[in-house]
């Protein structure tokens, strides 16, 4: 059987963004500082406006020469996000943002007050090229990966929406990030692990967020997991299984035609193992598609040959409908069902709220619906 994958490692080039201070390792920072006439200490002086201050207006940095400001404001600190519109729910403690970046590309981003933390999910590319046919997003096709800048940014306009007060109960910086947005993060690796080093790194150099509260989500790309685990950082890996059969994950998540169940769980397990941080396994339950007592044993005997359940855990997602699909959320009786297999087998699970669905701002639903539709692309009436 020959399968047409639809895995884009390399994305477009298309529209790369302009270069931006946050795209900059600390070297590099030094280095751009120096040719811009100032001694190289002033970077971490920089640095403190955007990650203490959370600052990216030079013009504004009155401790710094008025050229200066200009040429750093000129070179190395354009424009990447423009808000498009902002939806609030949950009494304004979920908000979503559409973003437009410099080349007219679109992306979302969503911000959850909890009672103890405050989470960010962000996107790590525009549109995305796994093509899971349940997913918004999926249906859009890849538009190209972000730039290191154009994800870290979006945590720093969020600290600045928290900053501001616009958040009824949210103080202080958000503690958790999601890479459940927009994009395969693991197909953008490095511009992804840029963000995370920046976001993680602690001031004057980067944002002094833990690891831990950081989550990466992937469909599943096995050397990519590998790489992650090299990395040993206390990151949370998220792993979208939806299915504990290759048969039907082949469809659910197309990608699994290249790395099948069994090594996609070892691939976590190994995670696991290494990193000593228990794996998230995603499973968007959909009505009589992979919801079936079944299906939760086999979940059960496939996560448990990989030894004691120290190691996992299994987040049930309550599928949020896109338009015009065929897939739909799961009967509550068949969701009890399944949760209550899993428990009974001894699986530590959980089921995730469906926080911000009423304004698509929930997993699987954001797709820059501003986007103009194949159906307005015609001339007709
Ligand atoms: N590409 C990454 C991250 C993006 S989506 C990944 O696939 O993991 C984050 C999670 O939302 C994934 O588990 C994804 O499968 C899930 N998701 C996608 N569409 C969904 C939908 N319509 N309802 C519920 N969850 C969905």
């Amino acid at each position: 059987m020959t399968t047409s994958l639809p895995l884009v490692f390399e994305a477009p080039r298309r529209g790369k963004p302009p270069r931006h201070w946050l795209d900059l390792d600390p070297g590099e920072r030094r280095d751009v500082v120096g040719k811009l006439g100032l001694p190289r200490f002033r970077a971490d002086q920089i640095s403190r406006h955007v990650v203490d201050h959370l600052s990216t207006e030079p013009q504004t940095w009155s401790d710094l020469p008025a050229p200066i400001r200009s040429d750093l404001a000129e070179q190395l600190f354009p424009s990447l996000l423009e808000q498009v519109t902002r939806r609030t729910t949950d009494a304004g403690t979920t908000v979503k943002t559409l973003w437009r970046l410099h080349d007219g590309s679109l992306l979302e981003s969503v911000l959850m007050r909890y009672p103890s933390r405050t989470t960010l999910c962000i996107s790590s590319q525009a549109g995305c090229g796994m093509a899971c046919p349940f997913c918004a997003t999926g249906q859009g096709g890849l538009q190209r990966n972000l730039s290191q800048a154009e994800i870290t940014i979006q945590a720093l306009a969020a600290n600045q929406m928290i900053a501001s007060g616009e958040v009824p109960g949210a103080t202080g910086r958000l503690n958790n990030i999601v890479f459940m947005g927009m994009g395969e993060p693991l197909a953008n690796y490095n511009a992804v692990m840029g963000a995370i080093r920046t976001l993680t790194t602690p001031s004057p150099e980067g944002f002094g967020m833990s690891a831990r509260g950081i989550t990466v989500s992937t469909v599943g790309l096995v050397p990519r997991i590998r790489s992650l685990t090299e990395e040993d950082l206390p990151l949370t890996l998220a792993v979208s299984l939806h299915a504990p059969d290759d048969e039907l994950r082949d469809e659910l998540v197309p990608v699994n035609n290249r790395w099948n169940v069994a090594e996609v769980v070892d691939a976590a397990w190994e995670y696991a193992r290494v990193t000593k941080r228990r794996v998230s396994i995603e499973y968007a339950m959909m009505r009589d598609i992979n919801d079936s007592v079944a299906r939760a044993n086999l979940l059960a005997d496939v996560l448990k040959k990989r030894g004691d359940w120290g190691w996992v855990h299994v987040n049930l997602i309550p599928l949020n409908p896109t338009p015009g699909s065929k897939w739909t959320a799961s009967r509550k009786s068949d969701e009890k069902a399944f949760v209550d297999t899993l428990a009974r087998r001894g699986v530590p699970v959980t089921l995730r709220d469906t926080r911000g669905s009423d304004i698509d701002g929930a997993c699987g639903q954001l797709a820059a619906n501003n986007r103009p539709r194949p159906e307005a692309a015609t001339d007709e009436p």
